[in-house]
């Protein structure tokens, strides 16, 4: 039963539905399938860092922390970017941390981008930005990225670059295709910005999940790019506690007053207890050190398990995701392939489609190998069986 309501709304956002992860997650559930769809862990953090949100709680640190950010926290994020990347940042004016990168990437469109403005982005991509860059009435402009590289045409971003143009958002290790940005590619982008007012906003949730010995191209290590970049990063995606929803941002004092103006006023500050026990887990890098590693060795583990698979995997740089193709056996669209999946196969992932605005199907699918051996096991089981004689 529900309420019936006496006014329709106008809605803002006539288009865009429930997002594909509560989507597909809903499915799945109901299904009792393997779920290789959204990108979060099925294992525990590590249990000393939920004791220190437990002692933070018994401590007292239960009312709000400030605004931008606990000092210890912001100061460990910025020694930590200093170490890796060569940039300072001041914690005081230029590191916010925020309720979840998700929460970042609102506060910097809504604080940096006006309405009539054009924000540039590549496709396939996340699936809040362009919703989000709507909202503030100004117009996404969706870039596709080549398939099945999925790399930057720089001609073609060269050519869509305008007067409006305010804003420009990157997304390295790129969720959902795995790529990463390369060095040479940041002196590509410094050119092309070069004598503009273009802010990037640059997500790197996934920095510390690049494989192979490459190292990540943060914006922060570009000197030049640094100075018109907000980055958002995820302390959900490095320590396995994506529900906590505690991210940050660092940006140049000039940018971050505007992010923190709009900041205040959606959260304004983030979780206390758990901003605490992440100061204190920040001290020790070993954490994120070791999280390309183990996380490669899942992609490994999912690729030798998928071989004899009908799919074909496309590599994976970094990120939780590698794709798979499947259009050499089955011209399905992918969001009917993700459903049989679902329920005559027991294994859910996700329609690389849902991540273009314009539906592109190229009769791709993403999985997710942030999860249990286990998982990876029975889900790749899974996947085996699906003969390409009946899909
Ligand atoms: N970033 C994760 C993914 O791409 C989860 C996103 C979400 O569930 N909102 O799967």
């Amino acid at each position: 039963m529900t309420l019936s309501s006496g006014v329709t709304p106008r809605a803002k956002l006539p288009d865009v539905g429930t997002t594909i992860f509560t989507v597909i997650g809903q499915l799945s559930a109901a299904h009792g399938a393997i779920n290789l769809s959204q990108g979060a862990p099925n294992f525990p953090c590590d249990a000393r860092l939920v004791e220190q949100a437990h002692r933070a709680m018994l401590r007292g640190h239960n009312q709000y922390a400030p605004m931008t950010g606990l000092t210890a926290l912001k100061e460990a994020v910025a020694g930590k970017v200093a170490t890796l990347y060569h940039r300072e940042y001041d914690p005081g004016s230029e590191v916010l941390i925020t309720a979840s990168a998700s929460q970042g990437i609102y506060a910097a469109i809504a604080g940096l981008v006006h309405a009539g403005d054009e924000v540039i982005f590549f496709e396939p991509a996340f699936d809040s930005y362009a919703p989000i860059v709507r909202l503030q009435g100004a117009t996404p402009i969706g870039l596709k990225l080549s398939c099945p590289t999925f790399r930057i045409d720089w001609d073609a971003l060269r050519a869509q670059i305008t007067p409006r143009t305010r804003m420009i958002v990157l997304n390295t290790p790129h969720n959902p295709s795995g790529q990463v940005l390369q060095p040479d590619e940041l002196t590509r982008l410094a050119a092309l910005v070069r004598h503009t007012d273009i802010v990037l906003l640059s997500d790197e949730v996934y920095e510390h999940v690049v494989f192979d010995g490459a190292q990540h191209q943060s914006m922060a290590r570009h000197p030049e790019l640094a100075t018109r970049s907000v980055i958002v990063a995820s302390f959900g995606k490095t320590f396995h506690v994506t529900g906590w929803r505690v991210g940050y941002c660092l940006a140049p004092a000039a940018l971050m007053a505007e992010v923190c103006k709009v900041h205040q006023f959606m959260m304004f500050a983030a979780d206390t207890p758990m901003q605490h026990a992440l100061a204190a887990w920040m001290q020790e890098p070993a954490h994120w050190q070791q999280l390309g590693p183990f996380y490669q060795q899942k992609r490994d583990l999912l690729s030798r398990l998928l071989a004899d698979s009908p799919f074909e995997l496309l590599p994976s740089a970094g990120s939780f995701f590698m794709l798979a193709r499947y259009g050499h056996f089955s011209d399905r669209p992918d969001h009917e392939m993700v459903r049989q999946l679902i329920i005559e196969y027991g294994v859910a992932t996700l329609p690389l489609s849902a991540f273009y605005t314009d539906g592109t199907d190229n009769r791709i699918i993403r999985l997710s190998f942030a999860k249990d051996d286990a998982t990876l096991h029975a889900g790749a089981e899974a996947l085996c069986r699906v003969s390409s004689q009946h899909v």
